[in-house]
């Protein structure tokens, strides 16, 4: 019998999501490190602890997400705490070139749709296929927590405003991918209120970190800290809502 609560997060191998991992860790969760690459994950678990257990997770490979639910299923019997944070902002910027220059690439005009096909394949189908196949565990928990890793790029509200600093870079891959995973999260959080099982997005902020070619001005231990304080709420917390560490509430 397993007493300790179970969280997984996709994508801990590296960057904010290796960050919740080791938070979660030190707050007495096992924490399963879900990483695309099996070794990526080992080496990032063993440098997390014994609590820390690499779990092979690619959000894009069905079978992949099947076997790792299998996995949890036979081995703990339920999951506690779910953390989507597996995402990536592009497949084919430039060594080199800015995210400005890269979203002049990508508007709605010249957008290659393949380019946004792949990243909503990571940032948006990968995440709702985990959360299909994860809630029969969650549903075993008592009080069960889906975090969305998301971001402010994704905000509709703030994007329409016209002094909105990150309005020039809005566009249909990375930040809109963001705001169809605000949707879904607040589809999720509506599903499953009835059963107590909530389900929250949250911001990092500029984090410095692969995503961005480490040009993020917050370290990872900011950027994590809004998952963190959100996946070990209690079962009376509010779902649905969209939060940054410090700015608190975001506009969805
Ligand atoms: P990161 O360092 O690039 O980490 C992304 C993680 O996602 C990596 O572990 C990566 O695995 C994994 N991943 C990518 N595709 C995957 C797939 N198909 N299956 C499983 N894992 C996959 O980026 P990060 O900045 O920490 O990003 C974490 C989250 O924060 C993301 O949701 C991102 O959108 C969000 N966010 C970041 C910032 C920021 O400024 N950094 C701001 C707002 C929101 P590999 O190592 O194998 O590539």
């Amino acid at each position: 019998m397993q007493d300790k609560r179970i969280a997984l997060v996709t994508g801990a191998n590296q960057g904010i999501g290796l960050q919740i991992a080791k938070d979660l860790v030190s707050h007495g969760l096992t924490v399963l490190v879900g990483s695309r690459n099996l070794a990526r994950g080992e080496a990032a678990a063993e440098e997390i602890g014994p609590d820390a257990r690499a779990l092979q997770l690619d959000v894009t490979d069905r079978a992949s997400i099947a076997d790792a639910a299998e996995r949890i299923r036979s081995e703990f019997g339920q999951l506690d705490i779910l953390i989507q944070n597996a995402a990536i902002s592009n497949t084919n910027r430039k060594p080199g070139q800015s995210v400005e220059d890269y979203a002049k690439t990508t508007r709605a005009s010249n957008v290659s749709l393949d380019e946004m096909r792949a990243v909503w394949e990571t940032n948006v189908f990968g995440v709702l296929a985990v959360y299909q196949a994860m809630l029969p565990l969650l549903r075993k928990a008592p009080a069960a927590r889906i975090v969305n890793v998301s971001s402010g790029a994704g905000s509709l509200t703030m994007n329409a405003a016209p002094d909105a600093p990150y309005r020039s870079i809005f566009g249909p891959v990375y930040p809109a991918s963001k705001t169809a995973l605000n949707a879904l999260t607040l589809a999720m959080a509506i599903e499953l209120e009835p059963e107590g099982i909530a389900v929250n997005a949250v911001s990092p902020g500029f984090t410095k970190t692969n995503l961005n070619g480490f040009a993020g001005t917050d370290s990872v231990e900011e950027g994590a800290r809004e998952a963190v304080r959100v996946a070990l709420l209690d079962a009376e917390s509010p779902t649905g809502t969209f939060t940054h560490a410090t700015l608190g509430t975001i506009p969805w």
